[in-house]
């Protein structure tokens, strides 16, 4: 069933009022605190002269602030457009040209970031803000007079929207999410309160299986990932929403807090990417926590190396499962069973309303099980498409067997029990010698070696293979030092074969990362080709 995304907060809040939605450093907001403060917000909103469709851009951290602007704009029937946090000024003026905001909402400490930005009014909050905390905020109305401020306390002090508009949670955006900027710059994907909402129903399917069976009443998510990408936003603060469970809510990732808010608030729920499993691993706090109340912790937006699955497994006894899915997709397509039969390595299986199949990379048609080719789905949950792309949208949705389909640009293989393993992004391919490399195969050899902690494997040109592989290897503190780039290949050498070597291997303190934490193998790429 579609439904407006607003539906689900004004339920919360009517019937457990009392229940935390959010815990932020220590303090606490209900569902009818947050219910008040995003209908107020949303009455400030429309006070100023915002109207439904228009586009309202968020540049805050994981906050109360971000749960009650995010409503307060939905209420109103706006469109939000999550920024990055981390974003430069070009990036985010780049955003708000792109996506066409009206509006921002953000902390007054971004204020440099934003003053140029071509939005009509600005709306700041002090980093601190919550509901019973109000603090003096930071104005920027004497400092631009074209542009309008407000602050963020004046608006949680406004009439509170009552009414609700017609929404057609089918036609209707709820957000403009920008992917992950991996391959290239970021794509606006138009979702809809359809697409979250399928997604939000797919997913409680599952969990609300788990939930039963471990006698969990009401789930405890942690909030680590960051909101403004779409992983986090719909599995961690829309789902624990729909649910009416309680998050966590952390501004940025430390280890230590992170393990600490999960023994602290008996956490039943945990999203992470690979690289912040690899981080809580190699805490040195690791097995000082109890972390037996999680019952369920899943990895996505990046493959999540064998090792790695099974050390922390092994340390922490929790579950860990790999899922996937992309920003186009909003944003879950597989996950592994959590109690059933699961796979590491693998993806797991399509979650359940949405098919999968693997399509031949450069023509219309599906191939059959076992071939190697372009992961493609069909859901509910699949985007309206690209914002302002028209060219990018002919070659990413084609029409085939009664279904429409979108290619996601990774390539995969699916076994004869219907379990997807990707292989890599098709962006991503070596091209050795015209043999195909690629780089996830020799990444996962890399993490196997005690002494390594991060590896990246990108193709750098060259005039006679016409590429070749090149490793990027972080090693653990312990072997710094005493592991030569002459090991790394005398290590490799009897693991893969002598085509996938690679012919280079350098040494780094840290891999260069997306602000999800997703390894950027572009960057790499583009150091080595300088
Ligand atoms: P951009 O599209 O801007 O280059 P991006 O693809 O990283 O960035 P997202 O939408 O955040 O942007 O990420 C989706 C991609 O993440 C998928 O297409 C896939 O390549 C990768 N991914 C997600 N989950 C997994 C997984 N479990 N294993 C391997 N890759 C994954
Ligand atoms: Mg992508």
């Amino acid at each position: 069933r579609a439904f407006p995304l607003y539906e689900m907060l004004d339920k919360h809040a009517r019937e457990d009022a009392g229940h935390n939605a959010l815990i932020f450093m220590g303090r606490r907001m209900t569902y009818g605190e947050l219910g008040e403060l995003s209908d107020r917000f949303a009455g400030g909103l429309r006070s100023l002269g915002v109207k439904r469709g228009d586009i309202i851009a968020l540049f805050l951290p994981n906050s109360p602030q971000f749960a009650i602007a995010y409503f307060g704009a939905l209420k109103l029937g706006a469109v939000v457009t999550p920024m990055n946090p981390l974003y430069t000024q070009r990036e985010v003026e780049h955003q708000i040209r792109d996506s066409g905001a009206k509006v921002i909402v953000a902390l007054d400490q971004f204020h440099d970031k934003i003053k140029n930005a071509d939005a009509e009014i600005i709306v700041t909050s002090i980093a601190d803000y919550l509901p019973k905390h109000l603090a003096i905020a930071y104005s920027l109305a004497n400092r631009r007079p074209k542009i309008e401020a407000h602050k963020f306390r004046d608006l949680v002090k406004a009439e509170p929207l009552a009414e609700r508009p017609a929404i057609n949670p089918e036609e209707d955006l709820a957000v403009i999410m920008y992917t992950g900027g991996t391959t290239g710059i970021p794509k606006g994907a138009e979702i809809t309160h359809a697409n979250i909402a399928a997604n939000l129903q797919q997913l409680s399917a599952i969990i609300q299986n788990v939930e039963r069976k471990f006698n969990v009443e009401r789930g405890v998510w942690v909030g680590v990932i960051p909101w403004f990408h779409i992983y986090g936003m719909i599995t961690v603060f829309l789902d624990a929403v729909y649910e009416g469970g309680t998050i966590i809510a952390m501004p940025r990732f430390n280890p230590k807090e992170t393990m600490e808010a999960i023994e602290k608030y008996k956490a039943t729920l945990f999203h992470g990417v690979p690289t912040l499993y690899i981080a809580l691993l190699n805490s040195p706090h690791a097995s000082k926590y109890d972390m037996s109340s999680l019952i369920a912790c899943i990895s996505g937006a990046a493959p999540l190396p064998r090792e790695v699955a099974e050390r922390f497994e092994k340390l922490t006894g929790a579950r860990l499962r790999e899922g996937y899915g992309m920003t186009e997709t909003a944003v879950v397509t597989h996950v592994n069973p959590i109690l059933g039969k699961h796979k590491v390595g693998s993806i797991g299986v399509p979650i359940p309303n949405t098919i999968a199949a693997i399509a031949d990379p450069d023509k219309p048609q599906l191939l059959p099980p076992g071939e190697t080719g372009e992961l493609v789905i069909s859901g509910p949950q699949v985007m309206k498409g690209y914002h302002n792309m028209p060219a990018d949208n002919e070659l990413v949705f084609f029409q085939c067997c009664g279904h429409r389909w979108l290619r996601t640009g990774d390539l995969a293989y699916m076994d004869e029990e219907g379990f997807f393993f990707i292989v890599d992004r098709k962006k991503d391919m070596i091209k050795y010698k015209g043999y195909s490399v690629f780089p996830r195969e020799i990444e996962e050899v890399l993490y196997q070696n005690p002494c390594v902690k991060e590896a990246a494997v990108v193709g750098v040109p060259d005039p006679a293979a016409g590429e070749i592989p090149k490793a990027f290897v972080v090693l653990k503190d312990e072997c710094k030092g005493k592991v030569s780039e002459d090991d790394i290949r005398e290590y490799l050498k009897d693991k893969v074969a002598h085509y996938k070597m690679p012919r280079q291997v350098e040494f780094r303190d840290e891999l260069p990362k997306t602000a999800v934490g997703k390894v950027l193998r572009r960057a790499l790429r583009e150091e080595s080709r300088k």
